[in-house]
């Protein structure tokens, strides 16, 4: 252990005061020229993992603790590490930072494509079920329901596309909004209930035109 002192304080064998950092031998502190560890790197505490690597790859390592008057504890300030050793583990931190980076960027690529294929498929069901909506509002409503989708259910996409239940319950929320005034009443005061009631009638006809293939 090596102390960042908060005193002034004289090396018990080199006799130097002004000599910074200190370790205790015997009871005698003594500066790190004279304790063989000024070769020595130092490496702020912070990064677990870099300290971890550093300290595994150095043949000696301290660690440096300075106390805090107002904790009445030492405190750990880094570590001290060969420089060979820190250069090895910064060069590991990079590369697993780097894997990392590169296989987030994978998934992400992964993604795109699984969503893609998840919104065409779903418009082809869409499609399918409401062979009356125009393909703008198919579009739409395929991209925000597999927006939330994926978010919701994960990437059971394709199983709950084929799920024709929750694609009318998607349709059907798509219709009760841009397609009515449902908006509108909610805003006027009108009880959720009450303006669910209003735009049924309309919501049940817009429903049925798009059930109906056009002619
Ligand atoms: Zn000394």
């Amino acid at each position: 252990m090596v102390v960042s002192p908060l005193k002034e304080w004289t090396c018990s064998a080199c006799g130097d005061t002004d000599a910074g950092w200190l370790t205790m031998d015997d009871g005698a502190p003594l500066c790190l020229s004279c304790a063989d560890l000024a070769h020595l790197t130092f490496l702020g505490a912070g990064d677990a993992a870099l300290t971890r690597r550093a300290r595994k790859h150095s043949r000696l390592s301290a660690v440096v603790v300075r106390f805090s008057r107002a904790r009445r504890r030492y405190e750990r300030q880094g570590v001290l590490v060969e420089e060979s050793a820190l250069e090895q583990a910064e060069a590991e931190c990079l590369a697993d930072a780097d894997v990392r980076l590169r296989r987030r960027q994978r998934e992400r690529e992964r993604r795109t494509v699984e969503d893609a294929d998840f919104e065409r498929e779903l418009a082809n069901e869409i499609d399918r079920l409401f062979p009356g909506c125009p393909s703008e509002r198919v579009k739409e409503i395929a991209a925000h329901t597999s927006r939330r989708g994926s978010g919701r259910i994960g990437r059971t996409a394709s199983a709950w596309a084929l799920d024709s239940a929750a694609i009318r319950l998607a349709v059907v929320a798509a219709a009760r909004h841009p397609e009515s005034d449902y908006d509108d009443l909610l805003m006027a005061g009108l009880e959720r209930s009450q303006a669910r009631e209003r735009v049924r009638i309309i919501v049940d006809s817009v429903l049925e035109q798009w059930r109906t293939p056009p002619s």
